[in-house]
């Protein structure tokens, strides 16, 4: 039974599809203007979970994932430049390459993430005429109007417009009529605008957009869609509507999503999807990450130093998704050790001889084992509470009751769900005796200051198929290639 956190009532339910074995999943993707940072990268490892969780649970998933490669604007509330295009003005690109350097960026950061591809990943710009249709429909409800500048959405005429983010925007507005002058200063850009939470469905390529680069044909003249309204065409083209589970940042919650749910619900009287899940911030810890004040950090600065991205996917697992993060590189130099560790538990487990398989105690054993397994699936049941995963997958690690070969049966079926790659971590062999004696004798070459001599034993170690590592407690050899 699987319980998921629901930020349209405010609860855990427990989550029930709508076709029985089978789960839609939406996940907001990329605005692939920039690489992605982190914070950005933290959503997606806790998308990877759900998906992993729904698969461990039995279902089959669908998911789609959108790339935004037009149309959000440097603020999500329709002001300033489309990001793609401030984007290619940066590099010296057209807007369609930025979008492809930067969709393969980042579907690179996945991998490395080993974050599953989504089953479906779909650009904006290939999705126009569906968009360009959902506006078509929402003028024939009423819901939509245009003015010189754009085609916008009247939240006013969409009951319960805020439901997600528990806002009530009728109330707001009341008390901006009467003390709007003391409310803070707003920037408009078109003055037919008629609310000030209406959101752009169409920009037309007029005024501040005359020169758009990507821009397409539409009963409103030349133009190019705003930013929700790709997410409401593509979910509906591809998951149809409703469909069951729709994620994204908790950033997302008080404008995009909220503008989809009232895009999608005002076009078809019915809802979006079913249960909406948000993950938490990442902050550094000068406050939250973001490309726009370009405080941020990429997996590649990551890699720069060194570190594993796994270590990354390590340390945002240690809290739960629901949980503020705060990124430091000293926890995650905590994390890639720990997480060293574990895979060096596993190289061990892997090489370890079957020596209990077939003894009488097995049964025994065995009820330990079914009862790490549990511990485990109701952990991640629980709204996929990785923190307390990992707590099960380190006492089973360590629990001297278990064989190794059910010790290692554990951890690689928890690394279905955690995704760290124990399946690829290869068994450790012993370091051969002719080896060690070459790393010793380098060793005393190099506390001498003979750092030729120790260089050139180095070389030979390596040449062998081994690597030395110099760990301030003295040096470590291992297999070159192997991951342990
Ligand atoms: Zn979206």
């Amino acid at each position: 039974m699987l319980k998921l956190y629901n930020t349209l009532t405010r609860k855990k339910e427990i989550f029930r599809p709508l076709v029985k074995g089978k789960v839609g999943l939406y996940t907001c993707g990329p605005t692939v203007y920039h690489y992605a940072h982190i914070g950005n990268l933290r959503t997606y490892i806790f998308e990877d979970i759900l998906e992993r969780a729904l698969t461990r649970n039995g279902y089959e998933v669908k998911r789609v994932m959108n790339v935004t490669d037009v149309g959000h604007l440097t603020s999500d509330a329709d002001l300033g430049e489309d990001k793609l295009e401030k984007g290619a003005k940066r590099e010296k690109k057209s807007p369609w390459d930025t979008a492809k350097f930067y969709t393969k960026a980042f579907l690179a950061d996945l991998k490395k993430l080993n974050i599953k591809k989504p089953e479906c990943v779909a650009p904006a710009t290939k999705y126009v005429s569906e968009q360009i249709g959902l506006i078509e429909r929402l003028f024939a409800r009423g819901y939509a109007y245009e003015t010189p500048q754009a085609v916008y959405f009247d939240i006013s005429k969409f009951a319960n417009y805020g439901k997600l983010s528990n806002t009530n925007y009728a109330n707001r507005k009341a008390r901006m009529n009467t003390s709007g002058r003391h409310g803070r200063a707003e920037v408009v850009e078109d003055p037919k605008k008629r609310h000030r939470e209406d959101f752009a469905l169409w920009f037309k390529r007029v005024e501040r957009f005359k020169h758009h680069i990507m821009h397409w044909s539409s009963p409103w003249g030349l133009g190019f869609p705003g930013w929700h309204i790709e997410c409401s065409a593509i979910s509906s083209a591809l998951l149809g509507q409703p469909f069951d589970i729709h994620t994204g940042g908790v950033d997302h919650i008080a404008v995009h999503h909220t503008n989809e749910i009232a895009q999608s619900e005002g076009a078809y009287g019915k809802p979006l999807a079913r249960y909406w899940m948000h993950g938490e911030f990442l902050n550094m810890s000068g406050g939250k990450m973001a490309k726009s004040s370009g405080a941020f950090v990429t997996l590649a600065d990551m890699e720069k130093k060194r570190f594993d991205p796994l270590a990354y996917r390590y340390f945002v697992l240690g809290a739960h998704y629901r949980t503020p993060l705060t990124f430091t590189w000293t926890a995650l130099h905590g994390a890639a050790n720990a997480l060293e560790k574990l895979k060096r538990i596993v190289a061990t487990l892997k090489a370890t001889p079957q020596i209990n398989a077939n003894k009488k105690t097995r049964t025994s054993t065995d009820k330990i084992y079914r009862s790490y397994m549990k511990r485990f699936n109701e952990a991640i049941a629980d709204d996929l509470n990785t923190p307390r995963a990992l707590a099960a997958l380190w006492s089973a690690a360590n629990d001297a009751k278990l064989t190794s070969k059910e010790k290692l049966a554990l951890l690689l079926s928890y690394d279905e769900v955690l995704g760290f790659g124990f399946k690829e971590v290869r068994k450790s062999a012993p370091v051969p005796p002719s080896i060690l004696k070459l790393v010793e004798e380098r060793e005393l070459y190099r506390r001498n200051k003979q750092f030729d001599k120790a260089d050139t034993l180095r070389a030979r170690v390596d040449g062998l198929g081994y690597t030395i590592a110099d760990a301030p407690s003295g040096p470590e050899v291992r297999k070159e290639n192997s991951k342990s």
